[in-house]
């Protein structure tokens, strides 16, 4: 079994859908840090299978909703002196602004700089997609 140091001050992001770590690994910019980031891959979960984990020595700010957006399963561990001080879910935003555009290429928020694009939560199919406000476009977020 493959053992890493434990961190000592930092943050650990667990529970990622194996695969997704490398894309959350580049999203959060962690191949241009200059602090230790660890990125496991493929370790045994009893909850997911696989998983993917990523272990970065140093307090930096992970936007926990836009982790949740790559994939909800995701938990996010603040490590201090060694212990778990805090865990946190990811959340599902309701109602997303600007962080994703409309796939509408007709949408008024895709050609009018003064608009900002808004989106409403709806599930189908499992999956979580988002709606626009302006023209009712069904929108994914990806990575
Ligand atoms: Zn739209």
């Amino acid at each position: 079994m493959l053992t890493v140091n434990s961190i000592n001050c930092g943050i650990v992001i667990d529970h990622i859908t194996a695969g997704n770590g490398i894309k959350i690994f580049e999203k959060l910019k962690l191949d241009e840090v200059n602090f230790p980031v660890v990125l496991l891959i493929n370790v045994p979960s009893s909850k997911l299978g696989k998983k993917d984990i990523i272990k970065i020595e140093n307090k930096i700010d992970v936007d926990i909703t836009m982790l949740g957006l790559i994939d909800p399963e995701i938990t996010v561990n603040i490590i201090e002196n060694d212990k778990i001080v805090k865990k946190m879910n990811t959340v599902i935003p309701k109602e997303v602004q600007g962080l994703f555009k409309c796939k509408n290429p007709r949408c008024v928020s895709n050609f009018d700089e003064y608009v900002t694009p808004k989106f409403r939560l709806v599930k189908a199919n499992g999956k979580i997609h988002y709606r626009c406000n302006y023209c009712e476009e069904l929108t994914s977020y990806s990575i």
